[in-house]
């Protein structure tokens, strides 16, 4: 505690978030930008540039140096908003506080943000990677996050410069973002009090969110909990060789969780997704039952 109040004596914060960049335009980061809408907050979405054209691409003409295909990622997921069930959006209206943009030709655009958000694939790696670019850009008052389901924030924090490390946290939204009240907020050793304060004040009053300060530890509370509940649900249904209709029929409302019960959840979440969170786990344990 101490550290944070030493940390904080020059540390120059935005007073309000009214702009966002969000990284990452994927399940969770579409789903954080429409939220921020819902909350009439304003946002640039960004993610990679295609390295192909698609066939409908080639018909019109187009290059991989046009900008509708270089924006192509990030513009097709957000056209998806208007489309998920339950509504990401309050409004199909709201669609229209989200911009698109990519990481190649955007960057400068990340010195308007008061709240940077990395969304991006699971991958320690490609977060850190991600870090080292977009660091130069931020701005000496915004704040930066990182959405992670459980990789090691501290690990995170090792890409970036100095300056930057005390307004740098985790906050784990949970999926579906407008829906879901629990918000994780992670912070390092080094992030300032005073930040981890405005952005736990602003996720309740602003986003409506419950928050709860996690520890840097894998998965932090809810995905470590989570992960431990899904796993130990497949070894008992490969004990009684049972169906994924049975298992979802026993662990949906019958014992006062959702109708999605295991597997639509999964789906809800990503296959791909939970692989990589059980993986961190099982990596980043040395030992114990809950590895077993
Ligand atoms: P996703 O696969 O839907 O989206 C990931 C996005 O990252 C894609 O748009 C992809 O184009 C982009 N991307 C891929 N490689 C990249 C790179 N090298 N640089 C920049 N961008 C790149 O994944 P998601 O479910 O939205 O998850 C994103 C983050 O949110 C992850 O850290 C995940 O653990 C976390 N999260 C996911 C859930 C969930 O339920 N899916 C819930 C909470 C947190």
């Amino acid at each position: 505690m101490t550290s944070h109040i030493e940390q904080s004596t020059d540390l120059r914060l935005t007073n309000s978030i009214r702009f966002a960049v969000v990284i990452g335009s994927g399940v969770m980061g579409a789903g954080i930008a429409a939220h921020l809408a819902n909350a009439g907050i304003r946002s640039l979405m960004l993610d990679i540039v295609p390295r192909e054209l698609t066939s409908k691409e080639e018909a019109k003409g187009l290059t991989l140096e046009s900008p509708e295909v270089r924006n192509r990622i990030a513009s097709e997921n957000r056209q998806k908003l208007l489309k998920q069930n339950p509504a990401p959006l309050a409004t199909a209206d709201h669609l229209n506080f989200i911009e698109v943009g990519n990481l190649e030709d955007d960057l400068e655009r990340l010195k308007e943000a008061d709240w940077v958000i990395e969304v991006v694939v699971e991958r320690l790696d490609v977060k850190q990677q991600l870090f080292e670019r977009i660091a130069p850009y931020i701005r000496e008052d915004a704040i930066l996050s990182s959405n992670t389901s459980g990789i090691s924030i501290e690990a995170m924090a090792s890409a970036l410069p100095e300056g930057l490390k005390s307004r740098f946290l985790g906050t784990h939204f949970f999926n579906p973002p407008r829906y879901l009240k629990l918000l994780e907020l992670i912070p390092t050793e080094k992030t300032a009090r005073p930040v981890i304060d405005f952005m736990s004040r602003f996720a309740e009053d602003r986003l409506g969110k419950g928050v709860v300060e996690a520890k840097d530890t894998p998965n932090f509370i809810g995905n470590r909990i989570g992960t431990y509940g899904l796993l130990v649900t497949f070894e008992e249904m490969l004990k009684q060789n049972a169906s994924i209709g049975e298992m979802d029929s026993i662990t949906g409302p019958l014992i006062g969780r959702p109708k999605s019960a295991t597997f639509r959840t999964l789906d809800v979440v990503g296959i791909d997704t939970f692989v990589h969170v059980a993986g961190n786990v099982y990596e980043t344990l040395e030992s114990g039952e809950e590895k077993d």
